[in-house]
């Protein structure tokens, strides 16, 4: 009988705590999805030793960090950790979630180390191209009011599986150019980013 007592007790338990980590309904759920990652590094700057999977993974956490202050976001990244995850297991971890919103982070490099600045991509072939471009519109004129952030002014349509698998609006940020030496500094101090995430929910909260 005290067995029992203690397996209901424990079942209670875990259906409360099942129901408290439940996302609200009201919240709006943003998908970040960390670039690459375990066997796949994505750009290596021999330079300065920054690697893009791993920039990509603390900008994940930072913004889930920075978000923390707004009641009506919710973001969860796709990987919390250094591994490897295919362009099917991302689309479908966005499809379980049912989140509102999917947000790629990569990092560009270029055999010219002066191109430089951040960019946002959408896909011209999604289903929600036109919710994507008025939030990267959106996104581009908070980050440009902002002196201290040097985003480009356009949004590319280019093709990725990810964006255009997912059943929501979804946008690819590129944080910058990991070749060039002064967007490399500010891509690893976590202050900009930091900063930039807080741009980045401004912007988006400004639009839902
Ligand atoms: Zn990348």
């Amino acid at each position: 009988m005290k067995k029992l007592t203690l397996a209901a007790t424990f079942l209670v338990l875990l259906l409360l705590l099942t129901f408290s980590f439940k996302p609200s309904e009201q919240a709006f759920l943003i998908l970040v999805d960390p670039g690459h990652g375990g066997k796949d590094a994505g750009y290596v700057s021999d330079e300065k030793g920054l690697i893009e999977k791993d920039l990509s993974l603390n900008f994940a956490q930072r913004l889930i960090e920075v978000s923390k202050a707004y009641s009506d976001i919710k973001i969860i990244s796709t990987r919390n950790s250094d591994e490897f995850l295919d362009l099917k297991e991302r689309v479908a971890i966005s499809k379980a979630l049912k989140a509102n919103l999917f947000i790629s982070i990569h990092m560009d490099a270029h055999n010219n180390a002066s191109m430089q600045g951040m960019s946002l991509m959408i896909d011209e072939n999604s289903k929600y191209k036109s919710e994507s471009l008025a939030l990267a519109e959106s996104i581009i004129s908070q980050l440009n009011a902002d002196a201290s952030v040097n985003m480009q002014s356009d949004v590319s349509d280019f093709d990725s599986f990810v964006l255009q698998n997912v059943d929501c609006p979804a946008i690819m940020l590129n944080l910058g150019f990991l070749s060039n030496s002064a967007d490399a500094d500010f891509i690893n101090a976590d202050d900009n980013i930091d900063a930039l995430c807080k741009e980045l929910i401004e912007a988006l909260l400004a639009k839902e």
